[in-house]
């Protein structure tokens, strides 16, 4: 009963952390119910998958080791961390942003900064823990000072993108932004005109929404966020 309560004081603290007090109802039935209500006690700490024991390789650990020392491009020479991804191997959701930024690239784990928490809490809004699915990048290597990433980087990093989601295999993608939607997409298209809409990446559907970066930098944004992230609630449940 307790684990019910905490459930539920965590979802409205995530809902008034996005969404402030003017608190948004979701009309349709059942639609904010966490998922996982009697599932795990705690939401436990971050943990990268590529963390874990050598002993226990599933073919995504696996593929870590074969790319964690990746030099191929230049940012390999510096980088602090090589930023894999984080989360399930059997995730339904896959969320990709751009690049690491300066905590990712020191923790060697993706979305740990401020965006990142934005990011675990719009994903706790639609019943989601942050372990259930899966967080990457179009780069696995932060670009120095945080530039945009350059093509030969995309190029090069690409198909260890296209690996991972083909080893896990998930639902539906999610594109964090501007820089990752033209980028999978191969698009100058601007990202309000791609929101609303599932696409195609890698024979896979994909949405644009938000990167959380410009949520926190513009949270007017946060309405239009909050109804890309119903309708992925939304493909997924029924998919
Ligand atoms: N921004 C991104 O695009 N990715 C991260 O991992 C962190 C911030």
């Amino acid at each position: 009963m307790n684990d019910l309560i905490e459930d539920i004081q965590n979802f409205f603290k995530a809902q008034q952390d996005l969404f402030g007090s003017d608190l948004i109802l979701n009309r349709e039935a059942g639609d904010h119910t966490p998922q996982s209500l009697d599932s795990e006690k705690k939401t436990p700490p971050v943990v990268s998958p590529v963390k874990k024991s050598k002993k226990e390789q599933t073919p995504l650990r696996q593929f870590y080791y074969e790319i964690k020392d990746c030099t191929k491009c230049a940012l390999g020479a510096t980088r602090t961390n090589f930023v894999f991804g984080v989360g399930s191997g059997n995730a339904d959701l896959m969320l990709i942003g751009e690049a690491p930024g300066r905590d990712e690239d020191l923790q060697g784990i993706a979305f740990v900064g401020r965006a990142g928490q934005l990011l675990t809490l719009m994903l706790q809004a639609i019943g989601l823990k942050r372990e259930e699915v899966f967080i990457a990048n179009v780069l696995k290597c932060r670009p120095p000072n945080n530039r945009d990433p350059l093509p030969e980087e995309i190029e090069q990093c690409e198909p260890y993108l296209l690996k991972q989601i083909d080893l896990i295999s998930p639902k539906i993608i999610v594109a964090l932004g501007r820089f990752a939607s033209a980028s999978l997409l191969k698009t100058k298209a601007a990202l309000g005109s791609l929101r609303g809409e599932i696409h195609s990446y890698n024979n896979l559907p994909l949405i644009v929404t938000y990167h959380p970066a410009a949520l926190l930098r513009n949270p007017q944004l946060k309405r239009q966020a909050w109804e890309d992230l119903k309708m992925i609630q939304s493909y997924i449940k029924k998919n």
